[in-house]
This record gives structure tokens, sequence and C-alpha cells, in this order.
């Protein structure tokens, strides 16, 4: 008899019947023994509907009150959770964030959890109740709403994991695990039975979209056991207690299990950077700080930076990327510090794409790169941009390209599934 966090994400919330579902994988669990909690998103496409909402009411929006706005779509599927659940004679109830409550910082559509208290919620599960908790909600010391990021429910779940010391949180999706690349893209993708905590937060952050980072972080920081595992199984499908997911193990764990290990875990694609070039910079100490720092106040995160080599007349040209929504914002904030950089002219691209290919394996293998340089070459694919840590290598390609890369990475890195057709 354990203690379970089961979160379910969209697709697996979306209308009555995958609602019915869902209860019947949460009532199982229950059967089998285990105190329950469990975390819902709202209905697929939901949020975006209503952040469109958002948008057409003022597109200079307050964060505060789009917060109240897409906060609702969880609030919705953990009450017909509940319902459901008590249509099949289980006992539960919703939860919403400021009845937990959840508690957050007042950095609204993008907050941070702070403490939840837990008692009352450890006090309904032992007596037997099915806690239902929207995700991506929290609450502010004064009482507003927050939300937590896109993608931000895997945060709750695993936060409410750790606040009630559950023995694993389980992340039910629409794929049967983590595999080594999308299974969207890449058919001979293959399903990993384990990743480690740092492998994950690397892919996630990269663009691999299946755990949100956050969720990611706190699961490795609060030592949290995390599977990912499909919602969309028969009745006779094995139980999540037999791990037919993909589990998230610390470095340790793994080197006990697979002594084997891949060079390379996983490969990710990211559409949403975009790429800036200013043209002319001076090449003296102190220019690329005047250009970084105004971005860095602005709260704009700059990923890969090339500086090129200088010209003669001691200027350079210095690329980079930021997300791609805040292209627009960092363009005016440079145009403004034009005469302080002293740039010539910035250009930007938008259909760019970013390629990752991450593995723990790489700390004690070299030519990870030159493999990757390689492949991309023969197909004809251009490099942009290079950037690298101690686990990850990253390019930027043309975003038309994407497919086509990752593809040809995984069989490069010999990653393709052997038993199936291809
Ligand atoms: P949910 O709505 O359940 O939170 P998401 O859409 O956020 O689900 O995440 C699941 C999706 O993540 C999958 O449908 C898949 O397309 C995508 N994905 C990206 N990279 C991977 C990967 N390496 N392994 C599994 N799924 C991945
Ligand atoms: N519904 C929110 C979103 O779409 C949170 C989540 O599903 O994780 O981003
Ligand atoms: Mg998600």
């Amino acid at each position: 008899m354990g203690r379970i966090v089961m979160k379910f994400g969209g697709t697996s919330m979306a209308g009555s019947e995958r609602i019915r579902r869902v209860a019947n994988i949460v009532r199982r669990q229950q059967a089998a023994g285990h105190e329950v909690a469990v975390v819902v998103s709202a209905m697929a496409g939901e949020t975006d509907r209503l952040v469109g909402f958002c948008r057409e009411a003022n597109p200079l929006y307050d964060p505060a009150e789009y917060d109240v706005v897409v906060a609702s779509g969880e609030q919705v599927t953990s009450g017909l959770l509940a319902l459901t659940l008590q249509a099949l004679g289980c006992k539960a109830r919703s939860w919403l964030g400021w009845q937990l409550p959840i508690h957050t910082d007042d950095a609204h559509a993008k907050a941070r959890i702070g403490e939840i208290d837990s008692n009352a919620l450890l006090a309904s599960m032992a007596a037997g109740e099915i806690a239902v908790i929207p995700g991506f909600q929290g609450v502010t010391d004064d009482n507003r709403i927050t939300t937590l990021g896109r993608g931000g429910s895997d945060t709750s779940a695993v936060a409410v994991a750790a606040a009630i010391g559950a023995d694993r949180c389980d992340i039910y999706t629409d794929v049967d695990g983590v595999y080594t690349t999308d299974p969207r893209i890449v058919a001979k993708a293959r399903k990993l039975k384990y990743v480690t905590y740092e492998e994950m937060l690397e892919l996630a952050s990269v663009g691999s979209k299946v755990l949100q980072t956050r969720s990611v972080s706190l699961a490795m920081k609060e030592g949290v056991r995390v599977q990912v595992l499909s919602s969309f199984i028969d009745d006779d499908a094995a139980p999540a207690d037999a791990i037919p997911g993909t589990m998230i193990v610390s470095d340790e764990e793994l080197e006990g299990i697979d002594m084997e290990r891949q060079l390379i875990t996983g490969i990710a694609a990211d559409k949403n950077e975009a790429k800036v070039i200013l043209t002319r910079v001076p090449d003296r100490p102190g220019a690329v700080a005047t250009i970084f720092g105004p971005l860095a106040a602005a709260n704009i995160n700059v990923d890969m930076i090339i500086q090129n080599v200088g010209r003669d007349k001691g200027e350079t040209d210095v690329t980079f990327t930021v997300p791609g929504a805040d292209l627009l914002r960092a363009q005016t904030l440079l145009e403004a510090q034009k005469e302080a950089i002293g740039f010539n002219r910035i250009i930007t691209d938008g259909k760019v794409a970013k390629i990752s290919v991450v593995g723990v394996g790489m700390k004690s293998h070299a030519g990870v790169a030159a493999t990757m340089f390689r492949a991309l070459a023969d197909r004809g694919i251009n490099i942009q941009a290079i950037s690298t840590s101690e686990i990850k290598v990253s390019v930027l390609i043309d975003e038309d390209e994407t497919e086509l890369a990752v593809r040809v990475l995984h069989t490069a890195y010999d990653m393709d599934a052997k038993d199936e057709a291809a």
C-alpha cells in the first residue's frame, strides 16, 4: 500500500468518454490499495482557446487577469473527474489551487510554487477519498490566482507528490513513455525504460515537451520518483505499479540497472527559437555586455551565442538566439540601444529550429559533435550556430529541415528501433 499521485494531460481529459477512461484508471489504482491524488490538465485545446480570448479582450493583457481566465480550464476538468469518479461509486472531491492551498509567488503566468499545505488533503486521502487537483494553478499570498506557465500541470503533480511524500508520481499522457525522440516525428523512435533526471532535464529544456522542464528539476531536487506512461490503455493492460512506462531515475540508480548505456539518450527539436544577428559590432571589451545586459534586464533568455571572427576594421558580427515569443521585444530593445552598442544592422530570422542530442555518455566519449556535423553535412543541412554543454550538443538549422535532421541524426547515432519495419 502506497501513496500515488497520478497526473492526466489535456488529450487524456478531452471529453466525457476520455474522462471516464481516466476515472477507471484512477479507480483501479485505488483498488490496488493505494491512497490516490489526481492532478488534471484542461481539455486539449482549451488553454489555447482561453489565451485567445484574453488577447482579443486586450492585447496588452494584465497577467493577473490572464491567470484568472486560463486557470478555469483545469477547474472544469477537476470537477468533471470528481463527478465521474462519484458516478463509479468512488469517494472523490476536487481541491482547487486556493483550497489546498498551493502557494506561489506573484510572477503571474509563470509563477513558482512555494509551499503546499497538505494536511487537509492527507486527512481526506487517508479517509479513502480520492483527491482531484486542477494542475497549472496556485494562489499568491494576497489571494490572487496564478498559473505556472504552459505545460505547468506536470510541475503541479510533482510538487504535490513532494508535499505529500508520495511513493511515485505517474504522469499519464498520450504516448506510453519517453522515447529516444518525439515518436510523432520519427516512427523508429525507441521507448526508453529509464532516463536519468539530468538527461530528462536537458531533453525537456531543449524542446521535448513530454515533461515541463520545471517539473523535472523539482523532481530531481525533491527526489520524487516519476513515471511517464499512457492513459490510452485497455482494462487488461499492465498496472502502473508494474512500471510499463519510462522511469526517471538517478544516475547512480541507472548505473546499477544498465551497464551498457547508449552514448546518446535522446534527440529533441525546438522550433520556438529565433535568430538575431547584429552586424559590425565594435570589437572591443564591453561591447557584448552592452548587447546582453539590456536583454537580461528585460528577462529575455539568450541561448546560443556566436561572435564571429573580427573583421579587419575592429568590427565583428554577433549572432544569438532568443525565444521566438520574445523576438519583437528583443529587436525593439536593441534598436533603442543602437547607438550605445554601435552596431550597423540587425537581422532577424524566426524560421529556425534548434536540434539537440543529449546523453550522459558524452561526458566520457569524444566524437559526438563530429558525428552530428558529418551526418547533417551529408544531407546538405547547413548549421547556423552551435552550442554545447557537458551532456548536450545543439545546432541551429533552417526550420524546414527539422524533421529531416532529427531522422538523419537518429539513424546516425544508431538509435533506430531494430524490430520495426522501416
Ligand atoms: P500532455 O497533454 O499529456 O501534457 P504533451 O503534449 O504535453 O502531453 O506531451 C506529450 C507529447 O510529447 C507527445 O504526444 C509527443 O508528441 C511529445 N514528445 C516530444 N518528445 C518526446 C519524447 N522524447 N518522448 C515522448 N514524447 C515526446
Ligand atoms: N493546460 C495548461 C497548458 O495547456 C497546463 C497543462 O496542461 O500542463 O499549458
Ligand atoms: Mg504537457
